[in-house]
């Protein structure tokens, strides 16, 4: 058992217990291998590697997956058999409400390059990233994998949301005229080490983070944006590792997955910014600059399909997951994103 799994961190049997049980090399590519979701996948295959399995980590460095060409000529070097795409342009909600235009053209380049390049190549398998915050603003709750192009996204990020839902369009299309396995999962909001704790462009909790780690130097409040009123789920970036290198060995549904915790465990994000308090040891005040947006209220989303494939899945509790990321940011600084 690895040291994650005996402290209780999200358990699952990552194991080549489905399609791969084949002897042949499996060669797995991560797009996006350098952020938040990535580094969270490498630490948890790095627990324990199968020898039929080979991973390789990428980055923008290696190829902007904007340009078709410099795509076709990452996937022609590794020439992999299966493909995690993380590889987005991601942000919180005040970089996407400044943004929508690039967000959507960025990652419908970045989408539809990757797929065209898994296509020509046969790779066997690709799992790509949507997001829970791409489902209609106005809906039943809560949010089942049915409703991705149910209606209208919130207006804040309607650039990103279209681009996202196009991927699903993509897997289907590629599926219904190729027969190929391309599919996707639907994060809720994610959080870990190695995440993007820039203040203006960064999601809530990292935001947060950087904003205590001020405060506190400078003797100042914290100041939260909007009301603290709006709902999430927040997933440890290590949990939903597992869960996508579980989803890349034995999940074959074309349809989306969502991956979010129980949403008994959604939270406001008034309660968020006390466990980051609380994390760092902060006694300032916590102020709220109400004149800042909220953006959509909540996203409740259903984690039911994820249970009947993993009923004993276990989430890291957030308050340790916050921890380990508050400590984390306390020792990497210098070189963290911000
Ligand atoms: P992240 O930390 O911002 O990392 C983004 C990754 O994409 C980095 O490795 C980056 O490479 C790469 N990338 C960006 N532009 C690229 C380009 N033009 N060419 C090649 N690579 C490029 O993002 P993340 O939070 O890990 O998100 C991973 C996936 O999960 C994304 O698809 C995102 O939409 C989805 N998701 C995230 C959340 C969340 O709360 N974070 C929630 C739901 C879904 P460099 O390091 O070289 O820049
Ligand atoms: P979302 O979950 O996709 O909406 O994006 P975020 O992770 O950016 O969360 C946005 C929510 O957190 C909104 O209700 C914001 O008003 C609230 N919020 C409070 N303080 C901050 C902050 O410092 N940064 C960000 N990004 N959001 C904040």
């Amino acid at each position: 058992m690895s040291d994650a799994e005996e402290q209780g961190n999200g358990t699952v049997p990552t194991g080549s217990e489905g399609e791969n049980a084949a002897t042949e090399q499996t060669i797995v590519l991560v797009t996006g291998g350098s952020g938040l979701v990535g580094k969270a996948i490498q630490r948890v295959v790095e627990e324990e590697i199968p020898d039929d399995e080979q991973w390789i980590f990428c980055s923008s460095k290696d190829a902007d997956l904007c340009n078709l060409e410099e795509t076709r000529a990452l996937f022609e070097k590794h020439r992999p058999t299966h493909v995690i795409h993380l590889a987005a342009m991601v942000g919180g909600l005040f970089h996407n409400l400044r943004n929508n235009l690039e967000f959507f053209r960025k990652n419908m380049a970045m989408n539809d390059n990757v797929l065209l390049a898994c296509h020509e190549l046969g790779v066997k398998k690709v799992v790509s990233c949507l997001s829970t915050c791409i489902f209609p603003d106005k809906t039943t709750y809560p949010i089942s994998e049915t409703m991705v192009h149910n209606g209208p996204p919130h207006p804040s990020n309607f650039g990103y949301s279209y681009a996202k839902r196009m991927v699903d369009v993509l897997n289907h299309a590629y599926n219904a005229d190729h027969g190929r396995l391309f599919t996707s999962v639907v994060p809720c909001n994610v959080f870990g080490p190695h995440d993007n704790f820039n203040i203006e462009n960064g999601h809530v909790l990292p935001g947060l983070m950087h904003k205590v780690y001020l405060a506190q130097k400078e003797g100042k409040p914290l100041e939260v944006w909007g009301t603290g009123n709006p709902l999430r789920q927040f997933i440890y970036s290590y949990d939903l590792a597992r869960l996508m290198v579980w989803a890349l060995r034995s999940y074959t549904e074309v349809e989306p997955l969502i991956l979010a915790t129980d949403e008994a465990d959604e939270i406001s994000i008034g309660k968020a910014a006390i466990l980051i308090v609380n994390a760092f040891g902060f006694r300032g005040h916590v102020v709220f600059d109400t004149s800042q947006p909220d953006g959509q209220y909540k996203k409740t989303a259903s984690n039911a399909k994820l249970r009947k494939y993993l009923p004993d899945f276990k989430f890291t509790p957030i308050e340790r997951g916050i921890q380990e990321t508050v400590d984390w940011f306390l020792h990497n600084y210098e070189q963290a994103r911000k």
